[in-house]
């Protein structure tokens, strides 16, 4: 009898020592899959501040990435450094002038008038490649630091015609990274499908409307908060923002 009872003893402790080895496994594979490290492409205006928000919120460590191609406003690149310094996020500024060099627009050049695009023509604020080769940095960025998660602001929504916001071909990059680097990244596009009101309900969802209200710079103009009111990208903002904020007083007064 005590021989059985001992048998009994010991295949318990196995057993025991078994669970502890697979749960240490299971803990040891979730830690390799779980990368919660993420870069946002960010310069400070609405959308990529809104998309930084939304990173501090889904992953454990946010690292913040802003691209200096010689922008006509510097303000864009200090508005940005003053955002990540206030939120304690680690923000690295890279130098992409040679972007200025290969495709004069009108956001870097002064002698170039903004204008929307006619016809079917891109507006004159377009940049060849600009998404394509922020994306291609940031990954290069994101792997040396660890992080498996691009996010980026680009949107289908309030499309202005730019080829490299679209979904199809964030889908295409995120596939070309992943290959040229041997990587599992994954980019995320949490603007992609909503449209200027839904980000800023997204912002005022964080908490965060007054804060993206005052402190970013989307305007082509170079003016913090509302803006110029005048410039292509003030007009769509304030829509946008008109449009949020009677929907949310009418769903407040039902
Ligand atoms: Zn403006």
């Amino acid at each position: 009898m005590n021989y059985i009872l001992i048998i009994i003893k010991i295949i318990i402790q196995r057993l025991r020592v078994y669970k502890k080895i697979y749960i240490n496994k299971v803990l040891y594979l979730e830690g390799l899959t779980m990368n919660k490290k993420a870069i946002v492409v960010f310069s400070g205006g609405q959308d990529s501040t809104t998309c930084l928000f939304w990173a501090l919120k889904e992953f454990d460590e946010v690292i913040a990435v802003t691209f200096d191609y010689n922008q006509k406003h510097r303000k864009e690149i200090e508005c940005a450094t003053d955002i990540a310094k206030e939120l304690g996020v680690e923000h690295h500024i890279l130098d992409m002038g040679l972007l200025n060099q290969l495709a004069p627009n009108a956001l870097t050049r002064d002698d170039i008038e903004i204008k929307m695009g006619e016809n079917g023509s891109l507006p004159s604020t377009f940049v060849e490649g600009r998404n394509m080769l922020f994306l291609t940095f940031a990954g290069v960025l994101a792997k040396v630091k660890g992080a498996k998660h691009i996010i980026t602001g680009v949107c289908e929504t309030d499309f202005s015609g730019y080829p490299d916001c679209r979904d199809i071909f964030i889908k295409s990059l995120n596939v070309t990274l992943n290959l040229a680097m041997d990587y599992d990244f994954v980019i995320h596009t949490p603007l992609m499908w909503i449209d200027k009101a839904q980000t800023w309900e997204m912002a005022d969802k964080f908490g965060k409307l007054d804060y993206i209200r005052e402190k970013t710079l989307t305007c082509y103009n170079g003016i913090i908060g509302d803006g110029c009111g005048e410039c292509p990208a003030c007009n769509l903002r304030k829509r946008g923002l008109d449009s949020y904020l009677l929907y949310k007083e009418r769903k407040n007064k039902k």
